[in-house]
């Protein structure tokens, strides 16, 4: 009898929401209030610190040291004012966590006294002891310092008793270890590219930020049912479990009314996140049960990308003051939805414009045109360095499982826009266009509407689709950090935008005019990327050959879909805008290996350790329940009357002895898989063998599992169940 689990169930079925009385303000009161924002800095800055502070905040430049000093004093202030005590530098290591080493503002001082110090060296930079976070090779034991520096465009914020202050991380000879870093290098890539471009239609625009909106995807489950599923504990998923009976099928839990347990916990963490100024906006349920989605209203990248990490720590932390474990896991649950996490994309300029939102004139639309049909071609040159930012041993579950995008890279226009294109592809000519054909033209470009039908009948299943005044990428994980595919698509998207512009002045510098030249490079463009527009069903088959033929790639799992990390033409592209070094980006490529190798290895292990330590004696302490009986059958029965009785328990103790042995052989192969994988000398064989040898028997051995599961007495059963973990009260 597991009692354990009866327990637990006893515990989740007895729980009340938890309701903190702190929230019956209005947000605007304490919103960003544990932020050293604007209001803090006016408040505890001289006017000259205030004005070095705002210029790096805005310009990404270096604080002075001088003024560094002054600035971390009134940090300090600031933060002790709020009854902070400690602080850590706040970085993003390719673990995919983010990390922190918090430290203590006191200094011990003579006659056995201390004081409380924050120098401006200690906010500029710190020197963790860093060697065990992953380097790809980077790093050699003699210089395995690494340095976390200040990154001054994101605000330092409060998070507990401590002030956290967000960082770079990189090595000491300068190369970046974290996401960070070749995310602001992309940005500030994408800026100069993209602010170059507008100035063939706006003189005034000198900056184009990035800006992102995400859309973060969850499950919660009841803290004690999730503290005796070790796969959950470990792996994040269930790597075994039955189908509830009733699953997703209804679609009643899409956007149904929140449990108030759940709600009152999104209160909670959805207070903290605004505390911290992230602007959390949205809540709804998702499609299956027990998922749940939050959004933002969109910011500028870097912070956007910061404000994400935070707020998935916020959630975890949260969750449990509410009993709730919060999964944000790509798939959790076999049969249903897993979870994924769009980003929202789009450019923005210092006037104030959205450079992919259709405007009002043939001039703004023609600008529109430019920013849209260039994206459309960086996707189209770099689809498959695209798809191995999103690539992951958890996301492999999702893509193209039905439930989301495809793995195959596609963009979706709508309708309306693919009209323009393939109107601007019939009425440029390669010859000189006449004034009139250009006034046709530029009158048909005016004609796009500013409100485009398809922001409302969008295609769901496009892993990239225009949403009417951004794109939205669709297939990063809900676990990812955003700051990997965002770094690529400005990276690729400021690669273009130089192309673009390199392009449009060669012709310029032929006396072609300025709109005719940009009509030209548009329309070779628009011939050159249609292979990677898909208006259709990206989840059906026919799609599946129609890549195919078009020559898209489809790389299912993640061994392969890294490779494109080090084509040529990725480390040209990442090098040319100088966002990363080959060795740089040869390093995140051994480590993305690395960590495919070791997820599935850890798999493996546990459910080696589920079936042996749990399941096996599971069943057999069933089966040995109905030999018994048998036997005491064939003491009190005739032998006719034997035969007839038994029959049934019989065929179940044979069914289990079948299901039994063959859990046993597949793990035991597994195993020896796993041996022959350790053994390979290369991050990349390891890769393949695990994904294609060890991971095979996942879905063998728990096919038998689900099925003991369904069989064997509900009493003896120790793991909580499907119907019991997503149903939640
Ligand atoms: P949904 O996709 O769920 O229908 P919306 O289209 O309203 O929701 O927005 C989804 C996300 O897109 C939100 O986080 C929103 O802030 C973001 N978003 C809206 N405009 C932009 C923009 N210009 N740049 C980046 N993100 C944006
Ligand atoms: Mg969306």
């Amino acid at each position: 009898m597991s009692t354990r689990r009866i327990l637990a169930l006893q515990e989740a079925i007895s729980r009340k929401p938890i309701e903190l009385n702190k929230i019956n303000e209005q947000v605007s009161k304490y919103y960003g209030s544990n932020v050293f924002g604007l209001d803090a800095m006016r408040e505890f800055l001289s006017e000259e610190a205030f004005q070095s502070l705002q210029q790096s905040m805005n310009q990404g430049t270096i604080v002075e040291r001088k003024m560094a000093d002054q600035v971390a004093a009134c940090m300090k202030a600031w933060a002790q004012s709020k009854g902070v005590t400690h602080f850590t530098h706040w970085f993003q290591p390719l673990s995919g966590a983010t990390a922190e080493k918090h430290d203590g503002f006191f200094e011990p001082i003579e006659g056995g006294r201390a004081i409380e110090r924050f120098s401006g060296n200690a906010l500029v930079q710190q020197e963790p002891d860093a060697s065990s976070f992953p380097n790809g090779g980077i790093r050699n034991t003699f210089e395995a310092r690494g340095y976390t520096a200040w990154d001054p465009t994101s605000p330092a914020f409060i998070w507990g008793e401590t002030l956290c202050i967000p960082t770079i991380f990189i090595s000491y000879t300068g190369e970046s270890l974290d996401f960070k870093t070749p995310l602001l290098k992309s940005l500030q890539a994408l800026d100069k590219a993209a602010t170059d471009v507008c100035q063939y239609f706006d003189k005034n625009v000198t900056k184009v930020i990035a800006t992102l909106g995400w859309e973060q995807e969850y499950f919660l489950i009841d803290s004690a049912l999730y503290n005796i599923r070790f796969d959950l504990q470990q792996t994040g998923r269930t790597l075994f479990g039955h189908a509830a009976a009733k699953g997703q099928q209804l679609e009643d839990h899409y956007w149904g009314s929140i449990p108030e347990r759940v709600a009152a916990y999104m209160r909670d963490f959805e207070h903290e996140a605004h505390l911290l100024g992230i602007p959390v906006r949205t809540r709804h349920n998702e499609v299956a049960p027990a998922q749940f989605e939050c959004a933002p209203v969109f910011e500028e990248t870097n912070l956007a990308v910061d404000h994400n990490l935070l707020l998935m720590d916020v959630m975890e932390k949260v969750a449990i003051r509410h009993n709730f474990r919060v999964l944000m896991h790509e798939k959790p649950y076999a049969g249903i939805n897993g979870s994924g996490k769009h980003n929202n994309w789009s450019l923005a300029t210092n006037t104030g414009k959205n450079l992919l939102s259709p405007g009002k004139t043939p001039k703004t639309n023609l600008q529109f045109l430019t920013f849209f049909v260039n994206t459309v071609m960086a996707v189209h040159e770099h689809a498959d360095l695209l798809r191995s930012s999103i690539a992951s041993a958890n996301n492999d579950h999702r893509l193209g499982a039905n439930e989301a995008p495809p793995a195959i890279m596609s963009v979706f226009l709508g309708q309306q826009l693919s009209n323009v294109l393939d109107e601007l592809e019939k009425a440029v000519h390669s010859g000189k266009m006449s004034p009139e054909e250009k006034t046709a033209l530029k009158m048909n470009i005016g004609r796009i509407p500013d409100i485009l039908l398809d922001n409302t009948d969008r295609n769901r299943t496009s892993p990239f689709a225009f949403t009417g005044n951004k794109f939205e990428f669709r297939a990063v994980g809900s676990s990812a950090n955003c700051g990997g595919p965002m770094t690529v698509l400005n990276a690729i998207m400021a690669e273009q935008l130089v192309a673009f512009k390199n392009e449009v002045d060669a012709l310029m510098n032929k006396k072609v005019e300025k709109d005719e030249a940009i009509f030209q490079v548009l329309k070779k463009y628009i011939i050159a990327s249609k292979k990677i527009r898909f208006e259709g069903n990206g989840y059906g088959d026919e799609w599946k050959a129609e890549a195919k033929k078009r020559g898209l790639s489809n790389i299912p799992t993640t061994p392969g879909a890294l490779e494109a990390m080090i084509s040529k033409k990725t480390l040209a592209m990442f090098e040319s805008q100088g966002i990363l070094s080959h060795r740089e980006q040869e390093a995140r490529y051994e480590i993305s290996l690395e960590t495919y190798t070791k997820k599935i290895q850890i798999e493996s292990r546990i459910i080696a350790d589920m079936v042996n330590n749990q399941i096996l004696p599971a069943a057999i302490s069933y089966q040995k329940n109905i030999v018994d009986n048998v036997m005491g059958l064939k003491t009190i029965l005739s032998a006719e009357e034997f035969k007839k009785a038994a029959e049934i328990q019989l065929n179940l103790i044979h069914e289990i002895s079948e299901r039994v042995n063959s859990i046993k052989k597949s793990a035991d192969e597994m195993r020896e898989e796993r041996k022959k994988a350790n053994n390979l000398d290369s991050a990349k064989k390891q890769a393949h063998v695990y994904c294609d040898k060890v991971k095979s028997y996942f879905e063998t051995i728990r096919y038998q599992v689900d099925k003991l599961e369904y069989i064997v007495d509900d009493k003896v059963w120790p793991l909580p169940k499907y119907r019991e973990m997503l149903y939640l009260r």
